[in-house]
């Protein structure tokens, strides 16, 4: 790609799949036009699962991190593409601010945030990612630099966001950070029987600001351990140490075999989580970290899965078709013994960007070792979810067909029109953009 291009064999969190690709890395903005003459992809940490930011040649934002300005009056904080979010809130947190959004791991890039218009525990109020991005600075297919908001080149920002890193290259951020009071959450964990239980918990507990479940998905019933929260106030945290609680930090050295995680296991797993919690409501002034980041404790946690990877795959239903839709999407994973560690469910509001991933209603997402027969599953799983008006989150995908996505993104075209106009040459290619035909 140019003197600093590496050949390397890559992967995203998913361990799958895994390429060969030349690697470049966003050292300055000048030498960067000069990269553009052949296609390319941009990728910050690699957190998406899938092949989003994989391609032939790809461009590594991560040196590209520095924080350029920060407004105390409102909380606007500008900085460069391939800031971690974690470092933002290391920083931002013991002066009383915290990201507006947050995915469920901080170690993920500004540029990755916004080109996925990530979402967090808070969506169904806040909305995603993007909604809290004042500006950026784009690099566009031409290697011009444009700045663009929703008052200003407002097409370019609203294809850029959530854009998958197809209409141009994220320089630099302004994100309006939120204030808090303390490190720490107030959390309640509150046991439910089965998926309408923890359903109508969302729906009772809507005024939370953060909400979560987890489903024991081979249970059959889909019984779940609903946890919602919101950031404790000076009062609520009294007593605690100022600079707020350290989650301990674990690492899986190497890939674990694949046998380590098998139905067996799953079920195991799930039955012994799902009785330590206490029956009813449970309360706890828990500190950030464990509350938003509960994975971020054990490092390379992806390795459980062993070498073959994993994929993560990521419903959204409309909420009308959420219940019948989510449990016959259960039932087809129960009955193919197919264990997955983590289910996890969420309520979100409407999708605000051409490509955004939610819409108002429920998404699931759940993890599975790669095996034989797991695609012919997820395409079975594929046909539930487009019966009932859902889609499937491109941040998690390594597989779907193009088939799927048209009928799941009704903006789809649209979104082929806009990067038809922003990148006429056809410079921003992932594997994933080759194989949805985006
Ligand atoms: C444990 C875990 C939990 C997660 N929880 C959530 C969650 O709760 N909610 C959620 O929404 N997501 C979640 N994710 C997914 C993750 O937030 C997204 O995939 C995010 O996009 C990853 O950012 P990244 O920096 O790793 O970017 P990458 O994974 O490297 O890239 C992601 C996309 O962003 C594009 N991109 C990256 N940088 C730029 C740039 N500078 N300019 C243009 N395009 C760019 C890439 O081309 C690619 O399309 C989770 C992931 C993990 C591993």
């Amino acid at each position: 790609m140019n003197a600093a291009a590496v050949k390397k064999r890559i992967a995203n969190w998913g361990n799958y799949p895994v390429v060969e690709a030349e690697v470049a890395r966003l050292e300055t903005e000048e030498r960067l036009a000069g990269l553009l003459s052949r296609p390319m992809i941009a990728r910050g940490m690699g957190r998406c699962y899938g092949d989003a930011s994989l391609g032939e040649r790809v461009l590594s934002t991560l040196p590209h991190d520095r924080f350029l300005s920060f407004d105390e009056g409102t909380g606007d904080l500008e900085c460069q593409a391939g800031t971690v979010l974690g470092t933002i809130v290391e920083t931002f947190v013991p002066r009383g601010w915290f990201l507006p959004v947050t995915p469920g791991t901080r170690f993920v890039t500004v540029g990755g945030a916004i080109s996925a218009d990530v979402h967090g525990k808070n969506h169904h109020i806040d909305g995603s990612f993007c909604r809290h991005v004042r500006s950026l600075r784009v690099m566009t297919a031409d290697g011009g630099i444009v700045n663009c908001s929703q008052n200003e080149n407002a097409e370019l920002f609203d294809t850029v966001c959530g854009g998958m890193g197809l209409a141009g290259i994220i320089l630099s951020a302004v994100i309006r950070l939120k204030k808090v009071e303390t490190p720490y959450v107030r959390q309640e964990t509150v046991k439910a029987k089965d998926l309408g239980e923890v359903m109508d918990l969302f729906e009772r507990s809507a005024d939370w600001p953060y909400s979560v479940a987890w489903i024991d998905c081979l249970s059959g019933s889909g019984r779940a351990l609903m946890i919602r929260g919101a950031h404790a106030t000076r009062e609520e945290a009294l007593g605690l140490p100022v600079s707020g609680a350290k989650t301990p930090s674990l690492n899986v050295p190497f890939f674990l075999p694949s046998f380590a995680l098998n139905g067996v296991s799953v079920k195991l797993f799930n039955a012994l989580y799902y009785a330590k919690a206490r029956r009813g409501v449970t309360t706890a002034i828990t500190g950030y970290e464990s509350f938003f980041y509960p994975l971020d404790g054990v490092q390379n946690w992806n390795r459980i899965y062993g070498r073959r990877g994993f994929v993560q795959y990521q419903l959204v239903l409309p909420k009308e078709q959420s219940r019948a839709g989510i449990a016959a999407v259960l039932k087809r994973v129960a009955d193919a013994g197919q264990g997955s560690f983590l289910a996890v469910l969420k309520l979100l509001g409407k999708g605000e960007h051409l490509l955004s991933f939610p819409m108002e209603g429920y998404t699931l997402a759940l993890d599975f070792p790669i095996t034989k027969n797991l695609f012919g599953l997820l395409d079975e799983l594929d046909a539930i979810v487009l019966r009932h008006g859902g889609r499937l989150y491109l941040a998690k995908d390594a597989r779907m067909n193009a088939g799927t996505f048209n009928k799941g993104y009704a903006n789809a075209d649209a979104f082929r029109a806009r990067k038809a106009k922003f990148d006429p040459r056809g410079v921003f290619q992932s594997l994933q953009s080759k194989r949805l035909h985006i």
